[in-house]
Protein backbone atom coordinates (compact mmCIF):
# COMPACT_ATOMS: atom_id res chain seq x y z
CA UNK A 1 0.00 0.00 0.00
CA UNK A 2 1.17 3.08 -0.89
CA UNK A 3 1.60 5.80 2.07
CA UNK A 4 1.01 9.04 1.11
CA UNK A 5 3.45 11.44 3.54
CA UNK A 6 2.28 15.12 3.86
CA UNK A 7 5.16 17.88 4.65
CA UNK A 8 3.99 18.27 8.44
CA UNK A 9 4.88 14.44 9.22
CA UNK A 10 8.52 14.73 7.16
CA UNK A 11 9.10 17.78 8.77
CA UNK A 12 8.37 16.27 12.20
CA UNK A 13 10.65 13.29 11.57
CA UNK A 14 13.37 15.54 10.79
CA UNK A 15 13.37 17.39 13.52
CA UNK A 16 13.32 14.43 15.65
CA UNK A 17 16.27 14.13 14.64
CA UNK A 18 17.90 17.61 14.39
CA UNK A 19 17.08 18.76 18.14
CA UNK A 20 19.20 15.47 19.32
CA UNK A 21 21.98 16.44 16.96
CA UNK A 22 21.96 20.46 17.44
CA UNK A 23 20.69 20.19 21.60
CA UNK A 24 17.34 21.97 22.97
CA UNK A 25 18.01 25.82 22.54
CA UNK A 26 19.31 25.38 19.14
CA UNK A 27 16.96 23.87 18.14
CA UNK A 28 14.14 26.23 19.74
CA UNK A 29 15.92 29.26 18.26
CA UNK A 30 16.62 27.67 14.75
CA UNK A 31 14.22 25.04 13.96
CA UNK A 32 10.77 25.60 16.09
CA UNK A 33 10.29 28.63 13.77
CA UNK A 34 10.24 26.51 10.52
CA UNK A 35 6.98 26.00 8.84
CA UNK A 36 6.64 23.18 6.49
CA UNK A 37 4.72 24.50 3.68
CA UNK A 38 4.61 21.91 0.92
CA UNK A 39 5.93 18.27 -0.45
CA UNK A 40 6.28 17.78 -4.13
CA UNK A 41 7.69 14.48 -5.19
CA UNK A 42 11.01 14.86 -3.62
CA UNK A 43 11.52 18.25 -2.63
CA UNK A 44 10.10 19.65 0.82
CA UNK A 45 9.51 23.36 1.03
CA UNK A 46 10.16 24.90 4.36
CA UNK A 47 9.74 28.15 5.27
CA UNK A 48 12.14 30.65 7.42
CA UNK A 49 11.59 33.76 8.66
CA UNK A 50 14.25 35.51 7.30
CA UNK A 51 16.93 35.77 4.46
CA UNK A 52 19.23 36.05 7.62
CA UNK A 53 17.57 32.81 9.09
CA UNK A 54 18.11 30.71 5.93
CA UNK A 55 21.65 32.06 5.31
CA UNK A 56 22.29 30.91 8.88
CA UNK A 57 20.97 27.29 8.23
CA UNK A 58 23.11 26.86 5.11
CA UNK A 59 26.20 27.90 7.30
CA UNK A 60 25.78 26.09 10.25
CA UNK A 61 23.09 23.37 10.21
CA UNK A 62 23.06 22.26 6.70
CA UNK A 63 24.96 19.08 7.68
CA UNK A 64 22.04 17.94 9.48
CA UNK A 65 19.27 18.81 7.70
CA UNK A 66 20.99 16.76 4.44
CA UNK A 67 21.33 13.53 6.46
CA UNK A 68 17.69 14.40 8.11
CA UNK A 69 15.99 15.03 4.35
CA UNK A 70 18.03 11.63 3.30
CA UNK A 71 16.65 9.54 5.85
CA UNK A 72 13.27 11.28 5.34
CA UNK A 73 13.16 11.53 1.20
CA UNK A 74 15.95 9.24 -0.01
CA UNK A 75 19.05 10.70 -1.51
CA UNK A 76 17.08 12.24 -4.47
CA UNK A 77 15.39 14.45 -1.79
CA UNK A 78 15.90 17.97 -1.97
CA UNK A 79 14.90 21.15 0.57
CA UNK A 80 13.75 24.40 -0.43
CA UNK A 81 13.40 27.57 1.98
CA UNK A 82 10.49 30.27 1.13
CA UNK A 83 10.89 33.44 2.96
CA UNK A 84 8.22 34.91 5.00
CA UNK A 85 7.01 37.22 3.05
CA UNK A 86 5.16 39.36 5.87
CA UNK A 87 8.48 39.69 7.39
CA UNK A 88 10.99 42.32 6.70
CA UNK A 89 14.07 40.72 5.17
CA UNK A 90 17.48 42.12 5.91
CA UNK A 91 19.07 41.72 2.75
CA UNK A 92 16.01 42.72 0.55
CA UNK A 93 18.20 44.64 -1.37
CA UNK A 94 19.47 41.93 -2.91
CA UNK A 95 17.93 38.88 -2.13
CA UNK A 96 15.79 36.59 -3.85
CA UNK A 97 12.44 35.52 -2.18
CA UNK A 98 13.22 32.16 -3.24
CA UNK A 99 15.59 29.62 -2.70
CA UNK A 100 16.35 26.43 -3.47
CA UNK A 101 19.36 24.47 -2.32
CA UNK A 102 19.59 21.30 -3.92
CA UNK A 103 21.27 18.12 -3.40
CA UNK A 104 24.30 19.21 -5.13
CA UNK A 105 24.75 22.18 -2.92
CA UNK A 106 24.60 20.11 0.09
CA UNK A 107 28.12 18.95 1.59
CA UNK A 108 27.60 15.71 3.33
CA UNK A 109 29.48 16.51 6.33
CA UNK A 110 28.23 15.60 9.35
CA UNK A 111 25.93 17.39 11.62
CA UNK A 112 26.90 20.35 13.25
CA UNK A 113 26.42 20.93 17.15
CA UNK A 114 25.21 23.87 18.35
CA UNK A 115 29.05 25.47 18.92
CA UNK A 116 28.97 26.02 14.96
CA UNK A 117 28.82 29.88 15.66
CA UNK A 118 31.63 29.69 17.52
CA UNK A 119 34.46 32.55 16.93
CA UNK A 120 35.95 30.25 14.03
CA UNK A 121 32.99 31.22 12.04
CA UNK A 122 33.90 34.88 12.34
CA UNK A 123 34.64 35.77 8.84
CA UNK A 124 34.92 39.23 7.86
CA UNK A 125 34.55 41.47 11.23
CA UNK A 126 31.79 44.51 12.22
CA UNK A 127 33.84 47.45 11.31
CA UNK A 128 36.82 45.76 9.67
CA UNK A 129 37.91 44.23 13.31
CA UNK A 130 37.34 41.52 14.68
CA UNK A 131 37.53 41.17 18.61
CA UNK A 132 40.75 41.26 19.81
CA UNK A 133 40.37 39.20 23.18
CA UNK A 134 41.72 40.74 26.32
CA UNK A 135 43.58 43.45 23.80
CA UNK A 136 42.95 46.53 24.52
CA UNK A 137 38.77 46.09 23.38
CA UNK A 138 37.00 49.04 24.14
CA UNK A 139 34.46 47.84 26.18
CA UNK A 140 32.63 51.43 25.76
CA UNK A 141 32.18 51.61 29.56
CA UNK A 142 32.46 55.18 31.30
CA UNK A 143 35.33 53.44 34.46
CA UNK A 144 33.31 56.13 36.93
CA UNK A 145 30.56 53.65 37.52
CA UNK A 146 31.17 51.73 39.83
CA UNK A 147 29.78 49.85 42.72
CA UNK A 148 31.37 51.32 44.84
CA UNK A 149 29.69 54.74 44.42
CA UNK A 150 26.54 53.00 43.62
CA UNK A 151 25.15 53.76 46.81
CA UNK A 152 22.81 50.58 48.03
CA UNK A 153 19.11 50.98 49.41
CA UNK A 154 15.84 49.48 49.78
CA UNK A 155 15.23 50.63 46.73
CA UNK A 156 18.13 48.95 44.46
CA UNK A 157 18.60 46.25 46.80
CA UNK A 158 17.36 43.44 44.50
CA UNK A 159 19.50 44.25 41.39
CA UNK A 160 22.44 45.95 42.83
CA UNK A 161 23.03 42.46 44.71
CA UNK A 162 21.68 40.30 41.01
CA UNK A 163 24.65 42.73 39.54
CA UNK A 164 27.39 41.37 41.96
CA UNK A 165 26.66 37.68 42.02
CA UNK A 166 26.70 38.11 38.10
CA UNK A 167 30.29 39.31 38.61
CA UNK A 168 31.33 36.20 40.50
CA UNK A 169 30.26 33.93 37.44
CA UNK A 170 29.10 35.66 34.52
CA UNK A 171 26.65 33.70 32.02
CA UNK A 172 26.11 30.74 34.18
CA UNK A 173 24.45 32.13 36.82
CA UNK A 174 20.43 31.97 36.59
CA UNK A 175 20.67 36.07 36.57
CA UNK A 176 20.86 35.84 32.50
CA UNK A 177 19.51 37.45 31.16
CA UNK A 178 19.67 40.21 33.91
CA UNK A 179 16.55 42.60 33.18
CA UNK A 180 16.56 45.83 35.05
CA UNK A 181 13.61 48.42 34.69
CA UNK A 182 12.78 51.88 36.20
CA UNK A 183 12.07 55.29 35.22
CA UNK A 184 14.90 57.65 34.20
CA UNK A 185 17.41 58.76 36.96
CA UNK A 186 17.40 55.76 39.29
CA UNK A 187 20.77 54.28 38.62
CA UNK A 188 20.10 51.65 35.80
CA UNK A 189 22.93 53.05 33.28
CA UNK A 190 25.26 53.68 36.52
CA UNK A 191 24.55 49.91 37.75
CA UNK A 192 24.84 48.06 34.44
CA UNK A 193 28.01 49.47 33.72
CA UNK A 194 29.21 49.12 37.35
CA UNK A 195 28.67 44.93 36.61
CA UNK A 196 30.53 45.56 33.12
CA UNK A 197 33.79 47.26 35.20
CA UNK A 198 33.61 44.59 37.64
CA UNK A 199 33.23 42.37 35.37
CA UNK A 200 36.21 43.57 33.43
CA UNK A 201 38.84 43.61 36.88
CA UNK A 202 37.91 40.23 37.91
CA UNK A 203 38.01 38.65 34.62
CA UNK A 204 40.44 39.88 32.64
CA UNK A 205 39.91 37.83 29.74
CA UNK A 206 35.98 38.44 29.28
CA UNK A 207 35.14 40.81 26.32
CA UNK A 208 32.93 42.92 27.88
CA UNK A 209 30.74 45.19 25.45
CA UNK A 210 28.82 48.19 26.62
CA UNK A 211 26.07 49.42 23.89
CA UNK A 212 23.05 51.84 24.04
CA UNK A 213 19.45 50.29 22.00
CA UNK A 214 20.29 53.65 19.71
CA UNK A 215 23.65 53.02 19.21
CA UNK A 216 23.42 49.11 18.54
CA UNK A 217 19.82 50.42 15.98
CA UNK A 218 22.16 53.04 13.68
CA UNK A 219 25.14 50.34 13.40
CA UNK A 220 22.85 47.89 12.63
CA UNK A 221 21.30 49.72 9.60
CA UNK A 222 24.27 50.93 8.81
CA UNK A 223 26.18 47.72 8.18
CA UNK A 224 22.66 46.78 6.26
CA UNK A 225 23.39 49.90 3.98
CA UNK A 226 27.00 47.57 3.32
CA UNK A 227 25.52 44.51 3.03
CA UNK A 228 27.58 43.24 6.10
CA UNK A 229 24.84 42.21 8.55
CA UNK A 230 26.05 38.65 9.25
CA UNK A 231 29.43 40.90 10.16
CA UNK A 232 27.23 42.56 12.07
CA UNK A 233 25.50 39.66 14.04
CA UNK A 234 28.63 38.00 14.22
CA UNK A 235 30.78 40.81 15.61
CA UNK A 236 28.26 40.81 18.90
CA UNK A 237 28.31 37.24 18.86
CA UNK A 238 31.98 37.03 19.82
CA UNK A 239 31.02 39.18 23.60
CA UNK A 240 31.14 37.55 26.20
CA UNK A 241 29.11 39.60 28.21
CA UNK A 242 26.52 42.03 26.41
CA UNK A 243 25.15 44.94 27.87
CA UNK A 244 22.40 46.48 26.17
CA UNK A 245 21.28 50.02 27.05
CA UNK A 246 17.30 50.90 27.37
CA UNK A 247 15.87 48.32 24.97
CA UNK A 248 12.62 49.99 24.87
CA UNK A 249 14.46 51.93 22.09
CA UNK A 250 14.40 48.70 20.05
CA UNK A 251 10.04 49.43 20.09
CA UNK A 252 8.65 49.08 16.47
CA UNK A 253 12.17 49.01 14.92
CA UNK A 254 11.26 44.79 13.68
CA UNK A 255 14.64 44.28 11.81
CA UNK A 256 16.65 45.63 14.66
CA UNK A 257 14.68 43.31 16.71
CA UNK A 258 15.19 40.37 14.72
CA UNK A 259 19.24 40.28 14.62
CA UNK A 260 18.28 41.30 18.12
CA UNK A 261 16.66 38.10 18.91
CA UNK A 262 19.70 36.23 16.81
CA UNK A 263 22.13 37.52 18.94
CA UNK A 264 20.50 37.30 22.07
CA UNK A 265 19.94 33.53 21.39
CA UNK A 266 23.55 33.17 20.75
CA UNK A 267 24.71 34.39 23.67
CA UNK A 268 22.35 32.79 25.57
CA UNK A 269 22.80 29.48 24.64
CA UNK A 270 26.48 29.76 24.63
CA UNK A 271 26.58 30.68 28.07
CA UNK A 272 27.73 34.23 27.50
CA UNK A 273 25.71 36.83 30.25
CA UNK A 274 23.47 39.27 28.35
CA UNK A 275 22.09 42.40 30.79
CA UNK A 276 19.26 44.58 29.87
CA UNK A 277 17.86 47.91 30.88
CA UNK A 278 14.43 49.00 30.04
CA UNK A 279 11.97 51.99 31.15
CA UNK A 280 9.30 49.44 32.02
CA UNK A 281 8.56 45.72 33.04
CA UNK A 282 9.07 43.85 29.71
CA UNK A 283 5.51 42.91 29.84
CA UNK A 284 4.95 46.24 29.17
CA UNK A 285 7.29 46.75 26.54
CA UNK A 286 5.18 48.24 23.40
CA UNK A 287 5.89 47.40 19.75
CA UNK A 288 8.45 44.40 20.86
CA UNK A 289 7.68 41.25 19.14
CA UNK A 290 6.18 38.21 21.64
CA UNK A 291 9.10 36.19 21.17
CA UNK A 292 11.78 38.67 22.48
CA UNK A 293 9.76 39.44 25.69
CA UNK A 294 9.43 36.31 26.55
CA UNK A 295 13.38 35.56 26.73
CA UNK A 296 13.21 38.36 28.46
CA UNK A 297 12.10 37.13 31.11
CA UNK A 298 14.18 33.74 31.11
CA UNK A 299 16.68 35.17 33.81
CA UNK A 300 15.80 37.90 36.01
CA UNK A 301 13.86 40.83 35.79
CA UNK A 302 14.38 43.46 39.06
CA UNK A 303 13.22 47.38 39.51
CA UNK A 304 14.92 49.61 40.25
CA UNK A 305 12.52 52.32 43.09
CA UNK A 306 12.69 55.50 44.19
CA UNK A 307 15.20 55.75 46.74
CA UNK A 308 13.75 56.50 49.99
CA UNK A 309 14.88 59.08 52.63
CA UNK A 310 17.84 57.74 54.08
CA UNK A 311 19.21 56.61 50.48
CA UNK A 312 18.94 60.36 49.23
CA UNK A 313 20.63 61.24 51.94
CA UNK A 314 23.79 58.69 51.46
CA UNK A 315 23.35 59.32 47.63
CA UNK A 316 24.07 63.66 48.75
CA UNK A 317 26.46 62.49 51.29
CA UNK A 318 28.45 60.28 48.69
CA UNK A 319 28.11 63.24 46.02
CA UNK A 320 29.54 66.09 48.46
CA UNK A 321 32.56 63.27 49.54
CA UNK A 322 33.17 63.24 45.93
CA UNK A 323 33.25 66.96 45.38
CA UNK A 324 35.39 67.43 48.09
CA UNK A 325 32.27 69.76 49.46
CA UNK A 326 31.02 70.31 53.04
CA UNK A 327 27.54 71.58 53.86
CA UNK A 328 25.37 71.27 57.29
CA UNK A 329 23.52 68.17 57.69
CA UNK A 330 20.11 70.42 58.06
CA UNK A 331 20.82 71.18 54.06
CA UNK A 332 21.29 67.75 53.30
CA UNK A 333 18.28 66.93 55.48
CA UNK A 334 16.31 69.59 53.53
CA UNK A 335 17.37 68.59 49.39
CA UNK A 336 16.77 65.17 50.51
CA UNK A 337 13.36 65.70 51.74
CA UNK A 338 12.94 68.33 48.79
CA UNK A 339 14.06 66.34 45.37
CA UNK A 340 12.33 62.91 45.77
CA UNK A 341 11.85 62.39 41.78
CA UNK A 342 15.14 60.74 40.88
CA UNK A 343 19.01 61.11 41.60
CA UNK A 344 19.66 62.58 38.52
CA UNK A 345 17.67 65.32 39.49
CA UNK A 346 19.08 65.47 42.78
CA UNK A 347 22.58 65.53 41.51
CA UNK A 348 21.29 68.48 38.99
CA UNK A 349 19.87 70.32 42.39
CA UNK A 350 23.65 69.44 44.13
CA UNK A 351 25.31 70.42 41.25
CA UNK A 352 23.44 74.13 40.67
CA UNK A 353 23.78 74.44 44.55
CA UNK A 354 27.85 74.39 44.12
CA UNK A 355 27.83 75.94 41.16
CA UNK A 356 25.18 79.47 42.94
CA UNK A 357 27.64 79.35 45.85
CA UNK A 358 30.42 79.60 44.00
CA UNK A 359 29.07 82.44 41.50
CA UNK A 360 27.33 84.74 44.54
CA UNK A 361 30.64 83.60 46.98
CA UNK A 362 28.49 82.42 49.26
CA UNK A 363 28.21 79.52 52.10
CA UNK A 364 25.56 76.73 51.17
CA UNK A 365 23.10 77.14 53.80
CA UNK A 366 19.27 76.19 53.68
CA UNK A 367 18.63 80.12 52.32
CA UNK A 368 20.72 79.75 49.53
CA UNK A 369 19.08 75.83 48.81
CA UNK A 370 15.33 77.01 49.21
CA UNK A 371 16.42 79.72 46.71
CA UNK A 372 18.20 77.11 43.89
CA UNK A 373 15.48 74.82 44.67
CA UNK A 374 12.91 77.36 43.94
CA UNK A 375 14.63 78.27 40.63
CA UNK A 376 15.35 74.73 39.01
CA UNK A 377 12.54 72.51 40.46
CA UNK A 378 9.34 73.29 39.29
CA UNK A 379 6.44 72.06 41.20
CA UNK A 380 8.01 70.08 43.79
CA UNK A 381 4.90 69.00 45.30
CA UNK A 382 3.95 72.19 45.96
CA UNK A 383 0.34 70.89 45.57
CA UNK A 384 -0.31 69.26 48.86
CA UNK A 385 -3.09 66.24 47.97
CA UNK A 386 -3.98 63.08 50.03
CA UNK A 387 -1.58 61.21 47.93
CA UNK A 388 1.00 63.47 49.06
CA UNK A 389 0.45 63.59 52.78
CA UNK A 390 0.36 59.73 52.13
CA UNK A 391 3.30 59.57 51.25
CA UNK A 392 5.16 61.97 53.54
CA UNK A 393 3.90 60.29 56.71
CA UNK A 394 4.17 56.75 55.39
CA UNK A 395 7.96 57.26 55.01
CA UNK A 396 8.44 59.05 58.18
CA UNK A 397 6.96 56.59 60.06
CA UNK A 398 8.30 53.59 57.63
CA UNK A 399 4.83 51.90 57.26
CA UNK A 400 3.88 51.32 53.89
CA UNK A 401 1.12 53.36 52.24
CA UNK A 402 -0.90 50.40 51.64
CA UNK A 403 -0.89 49.09 55.74
CA UNK A 404 -2.47 53.04 56.10
CA UNK A 405 -4.92 51.99 53.98
CA UNK A 406 -5.68 48.66 55.31
CA UNK A 407 -7.76 47.57 58.20
CA UNK A 408 -4.83 46.99 60.62
CA UNK A 409 -5.26 47.96 64.17
CA UNK A 410 -1.23 47.18 64.85
CA UNK A 411 -0.66 50.47 67.09
CA UNK A 412 2.14 51.88 65.09
CA UNK A 413 0.18 51.70 62.24
CA UNK A 414 -2.91 53.34 63.59
CA UNK A 415 -0.85 56.49 64.69
CA UNK A 416 0.85 56.86 61.56
CA UNK A 417 -2.45 56.89 60.18
CA UNK A 418 -4.36 58.98 62.26
CA UNK A 419 -1.24 61.31 61.77
CA UNK A 420 -1.84 61.20 58.22
CA UNK A 421 -5.75 61.80 58.35
CA UNK A 422 -4.59 64.99 60.55
CA UNK A 423 -1.97 66.42 58.34
CA UNK A 424 -5.08 65.79 55.67
CA UNK A 425 -7.11 67.69 57.36
CA UNK A 426 -5.65 70.37 58.61
CA UNK A 427 -3.17 71.19 55.26
CA UNK A 428 -6.11 70.55 52.61
CA UNK A 429 -9.61 71.68 52.16
CA UNK A 430 -11.26 67.90 51.55
CA UNK A 431 -13.90 67.00 53.38
CA UNK A 432 -13.74 64.71 56.31
CA UNK A 433 -15.48 61.90 54.63
CA UNK A 434 -13.53 62.24 51.64
CA UNK A 435 -10.12 61.60 53.86
CA UNK A 436 -12.27 58.75 55.02
CA UNK A 437 -12.77 57.48 51.88
CA UNK A 438 -9.09 57.56 50.90
CA UNK A 439 -8.13 55.54 53.58
CA UNK A 440 -10.17 52.22 52.99
CA UNK A 441 -13.43 53.69 52.90
CA UNK A 442 -13.40 54.57 56.13
CA UNK A 443 -16.00 56.82 57.11
CA UNK A 444 -15.81 60.10 58.52
CA UNK A 445 -16.19 59.43 62.03
CA UNK A 446 -13.20 57.56 62.36
CA UNK A 447 -11.65 60.77 60.92
CA UNK A 448 -12.93 62.89 62.99
CA UNK A 449 -11.92 60.14 66.02
CA UNK A 450 -8.09 60.03 64.37
CA UNK A 451 -7.58 64.41 64.69
CA UNK A 452 -9.45 64.13 68.42
CA UNK A 453 -6.89 61.09 68.93
CA UNK A 454 -3.30 63.22 67.74
CA UNK A 455 -4.59 66.53 69.26
CA UNK A 456 -4.66 64.70 72.83
CA UNK A 457 -1.75 63.07 72.26
CA UNK A 458 -0.01 66.08 71.62
CA UNK A 459 -1.26 67.67 74.75
CA UNK A 460 -0.41 64.64 77.00
CA UNK A 461 2.36 62.94 75.29
CA UNK A 462 5.86 65.00 75.26
CA UNK A 463 7.84 62.53 73.30
CA UNK A 464 4.53 62.20 70.29
CA UNK A 465 4.31 66.25 70.67
CA UNK A 466 8.01 66.19 69.93
CA UNK A 467 8.05 64.43 66.69
CA UNK A 468 4.88 65.91 66.00
CA UNK A 469 6.83 69.13 65.92
CA UNK A 470 9.83 67.92 63.60
CA UNK A 471 7.39 66.23 61.50
CA UNK A 472 4.61 69.55 61.01
CA UNK A 473 8.38 71.10 60.10
CA UNK A 474 9.26 69.29 57.90
CA UNK A 475 6.09 68.94 56.32
CA UNK A 476 6.09 73.14 56.00
CA UNK A 477 9.69 72.80 54.85
CA UNK A 478 9.02 70.84 51.84
CA UNK A 479 5.38 71.34 50.85
CA UNK A 480 5.64 75.25 51.18
P1 LIG B 1 18.99 55.74 34.51
O1 LIG B 1 19.91 54.98 33.61
O2 LIG B 1 18.09 54.86 35.31
O3 LIG B 1 18.24 56.82 33.82
P2 LIG B 1 21.46 56.72 35.65
O4 LIG B 1 22.19 55.44 35.90
O5 LIG B 1 21.85 57.51 34.47
O6 LIG B 1 19.89 56.45 35.61
O7 LIG B 1 21.54 57.59 36.98
C1 LIG B 1 21.38 58.98 36.98
C2 LIG B 1 22.42 59.59 37.87
O8 LIG B 1 22.16 59.23 39.21
C3 LIG B 1 23.82 59.10 37.55
O9 LIG B 1 24.71 60.17 37.65
C4 LIG B 1 24.10 58.07 38.62
O10 LIG B 1 25.47 58.02 38.94
C5 LIG B 1 23.28 58.56 39.79
N1 LIG B 1 22.77 57.48 40.63
C6 LIG B 1 21.64 56.78 40.45
N2 LIG B 1 21.46 55.88 41.41
C7 LIG B 1 22.51 56.01 42.25
C8 LIG B 1 22.89 55.35 43.47
N3 LIG B 1 22.16 54.37 44.01
N4 LIG B 1 24.04 55.75 44.04
C9 LIG B 1 24.78 56.75 43.51
N5 LIG B 1 24.46 57.41 42.39
C10 LIG B 1 23.34 57.04 41.75
MG1 LIG C 1 20.19 55.17 31.52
Amino acid sequence: MLIVKDCKSIWKNCLQLIVEVVGEQSYKTWFEPIVPLALNGDVLTIQVPSHFFYEWLEEHYIGILRIAIDKELGTHGRLEYVIDQDKIDFNSKNSTNFNTVSKGNIPLSSGNKASAASENSIRSPFELKTIDRGNGFDSNLNPNYLFDNFVEGDCNRLARSAGIAITKNPGTSSFNPLMLYSAVGLGKTHLVQSIGNAIKDKHKDKVVLYVSSEKFTSQFIESSYNNRIQDFANFYMQVDVLIIDDVQFLAGKEKTQEVFFTIFNHLHQNKKQVIMTSDCPPKDLKGMQERLISRFKWGLTADLQQPDLETRKAIIHRKLQHEKIQISESVIEYLAYSVDTNVRELEGVIVSLIGQSVLNQKEIDLELAKQTLQNIVKNIESEVNIDYIQKFVSEFFHVSIELLKDKTRKREIVVARQVAMYFAKEYTNMSLKSIGSNFGNRDHSTVIHAITAVNDMMDTDRKFNATMQELIKKFKMKAV
